[in-house]
């Protein structure tokens, strides 16, 4: 069954506007917030169930009724394993607690998911030249990406990425430009550059289409518990597309009658060094305040102002989730434990998932029987500096 996308609409509560997918869109020209893919569902769910998934294309294009008209550009992202933590568990005690290691996507990070899916429609619009900001991880794949489909790319990036990021994206022959500074001046670089150049702008939730790819991870978690969802899921934090799509995966779900509506709690989580989720949930604002001087080592958590804050943070109280922040040095002593219980050599971001796992058990916030979902969301083998300091 062909995908079922019908158009698009304002993310914002209240403006409700509605673009056409078949030109190239990014912000509401209305009140500049993220758009987001509308499907028709009522047609998606005559085709779209468990069994039908079964003989499906191994990637995240299997949930082809509620994915983007291809073809795609893929390099097999997605169906990334659900590992049982079992020694993980029980040295936090906790029972069920499982890893989905996006480690294992094409350029060892999640952001393929988002990736392959901006690229499968710029290439589709007809566009030539792909350009992003990047706390890193984003730059390699959408230089991957755009390789594979013959688009040029354009990337910023703040000059201390780690190197085998900065490295991966000259290989994919992307320009690359390097920046003093944080993803928001490179966003500012891309943006005030992309209209005299022609360059399509594929930053974070300002085009509509990321959030589709990294829906896909909501899907998989309800395929993989068998038509479930976790009791908890642990998502670090940056732009936060993965945990704004897997609440519209949910929400889709709910409309195609497979699940009821109970969700799973949503927890963001952050480094201390940047913080600007964590901070207005304590204070149970609405929206986020760019967070000054941002350092971390989890490149990935490393964005001050998140476009879509207000998203993220109605997913989190709408789940009666949480955000919480942990240091650098927690994070890293975390990745150390998921290497030496479970074999599992994840990313700093990854590690601050798990960091906030134990400060959750800590305050009695998870109970020993939930299922608890933490995503590795990258591969350590891309942070050796980081490693490196860790293992000293
Ligand atoms: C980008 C990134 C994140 C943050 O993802 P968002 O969906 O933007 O919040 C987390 N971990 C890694 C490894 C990343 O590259
Ligand atoms: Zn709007």
């Amino acid at each position: 069954m062909p995908s079922t996308l019908t158009h698009l609409e304002c993310s914002r509560p209240g403006c409700g506007r509605t673009f056409d997918y078949s030109q190239p869109q990014n912000l509401c020209s209305a009140c500049k917030a993220p758009l987001l893919a509308r499907y028709d569902l009522a047609k998606a769910k005559r085709t779209f169930t468990l069994e039908a998934l079964r003989g499906r294309i191994a990637s995240m294009w299997r949930y082809e009724e509620v994915m983007l008209p291809g073809p795609p550009v893929t390099l097999g992202e997605g169906k990334t394993p659900l590992l049982q933590a079992p020694r993980l568990g029980d040295h936090l005690g906790l029972a069920r607690l499982y890893i989905k290691e996006e480690g294992q996507n094409p350029t060892n990070s999640f952001k393929a998911r988002g990736l392959s899916a901006a690229v499968t429609m710029a290439k589709r619009l007809g566009i030539g030249t792909i350009a992003l900001p990047t706390a890193g991880n984003a730059g390699g794949a959408a230089a991957a990406y755009a390789a594979h489909a013959g688009l040029r790319c354009v990337i910023a990036m703040p000059s201390d990425t780690p190197a085998a990021i900065i490295l991966e994206c000259r290989a994919f022959g992307a320009d690359v430009h390097l920046i003093d500074g944080l993803i928001s001046d490179c966003g500012a670089f891309i943006a005030g550059n992309a209209a005299a150049n022609g360059w399509y702008e594929v930053s974070t939730l300002k085009e509509p289409y990321r959030i589709e790819g990294k829906k896909t991870m909501g899907y998989e978690l309800w395929e993989e518990l068998d038509g479930t969802l976790p009791d908890v899921i642990v998502y670090p934090t940056g732009g936060g597309v993965g945990l704004i799509g897997m609440w519209k995966a949910f929400e889709e779900l709910e409309a195609m009658g497979l699940i009821g509506s109970a969700r799973p709690r949503m927890i963001a989580a952050q480094a201390e060094g940047c913080a600007p989720i964590v901070r207005a949930f304590q204070q149970h604002a609405p929206a986020s305040v760019m967070w000054e001087n941002a350092t971390t080592v989890a490149a990935g958590l490393r964005v001050p102002k998140p476009l879509g804050d207000f998203l993220i943070l109605a997913d989190v109280y709408a789940s009666g989730g949480e955000a919480v922040a942990v240091s650098d040095s927690e994070l890293m002593s975390a990745c150390v434990e998921m290497a030496r219980l479970e074999g599992i050599l994840g990313a700093p971001e990854g590690g601050a998932g798990l960091a906030v796992i134990q400060a959750l058990v800590e305050r009695g916030k998870l109970a020993s029987d939930d299922t608890v979902v933490l995503f590795n969301t990258g591969s350590g083998y891309k942070y050796v500096e980081a490693w490196q300091a860790a293992l000293l």
